[in-house]
């Protein structure tokens, strides 16, 4: 954790979820409200389906709503696509951009997504960019520069400690049940910090880095308490309340 910055908690429910899920969610506002004063802020990201219902369910609660990707455009001739608007619209407070299976799945750029940040920003969204390299890339000693083009390409001059949350995701971490060493953790988490200090001075310093790729409720106590990893953002284990309600208890 970063010694003044509120942690964040995020879930990333990928393409998982209909009506029937929203049972989880009304167990996760349950299972938040009973503790007071929580020590982390808590979201979750959700097909975009399913965004305005889950904010109904959520809107007496201290959890918030997000969106998994926005198109950079607010509005226009874009079949199938999203704006950020569209999503704030339905009760997002934050929609993740630029996540490895966006990249990965729709050939997305760094510059594409800076323009999606730019966008949530533009909509009143917090944006939680992602980054992470491949194992190819981890394995051949580079791991530390692609992460760093994906931040200088990813991350608008705009950026703040308010508007913005950057996401470590490893690619070869997530849905594997691998996880980083504590030290590369460490490591990785340090050079973000660093990066974005050097870059954005207090804003940098100040902004959100969390960890993200096969978090469980096994190991989220000691991943959260490694330097600069202020929460993290978690996948397949956010798709059940209890197992998300127990790593928001490693905060
Ligand atoms: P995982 O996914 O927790 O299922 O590994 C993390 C993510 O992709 O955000």
């Amino acid at each position: 954790m970063t010694p003044g910055v509120t942690p964040l908690v995020a879930g990333n429910w990928k393409m998982n979820g209909t009506a029937a899920s929203l049972g989880e969610i009304r167990d996760v506002c349950a299972g938040l409200d009973h503790k007071d004063a929580l020590p982390h802020e808590t979201l979750l990201c959700l097909p975009a389906t399913l965004i305005e219902r889950a904010a109904s369910v959520a809107a007496d609660s201290v959890l918030s709503i997000g969106g998994e990707d926005c198109h950079p455009l607010e509005s226009g001739a874009h079949t199938g696509d999203i704006s950020a608007e569209m999503l704030a619209d339905a009760g997002a407070t934050a929609v993740i951009v630029g996540h490895s299976e966006r990249r990965t799945d729709h050939s997305e750029t760094n510059a594409l997504v800076a323009d999606k940040a730019k966008a949530a920003w533009r909509a009143g969204l917090s944006a939680i960019v992602c980054v992470g390299e491949t194992r190819e890339e981890r394995e051949s000693g580079n791991a530390e520069n692609v992460v760093a083009s994906q931040l200088a390409g990813s991350v608008p001059d705009a950026m703040n400690a308010a508007n913005t949350v950057i996401a470590y995701e490893p690619v070869w971490a997530i849905g594997t049940g691998l996880v980083p060493s504590g030290d590369d953790i460490e490591a990785m988490h340090a050079l973000i910090r660093r990066i974005m200090t050097e870059r954005f001075g207090s804003e940098g310093e100040g902004v959100r880095i969390l960890y993200g790729g096969s978090v469980k409720p096994a190991n989220a106590k000691e991943i959260f308490s490694i330097a600069n990893v202020d929460g993290g953002l978690v996948g397949g284990a956010s798709l059940k309340a209890s197992d998300f309600l127990a790593i928001c208890e490693g905060v």
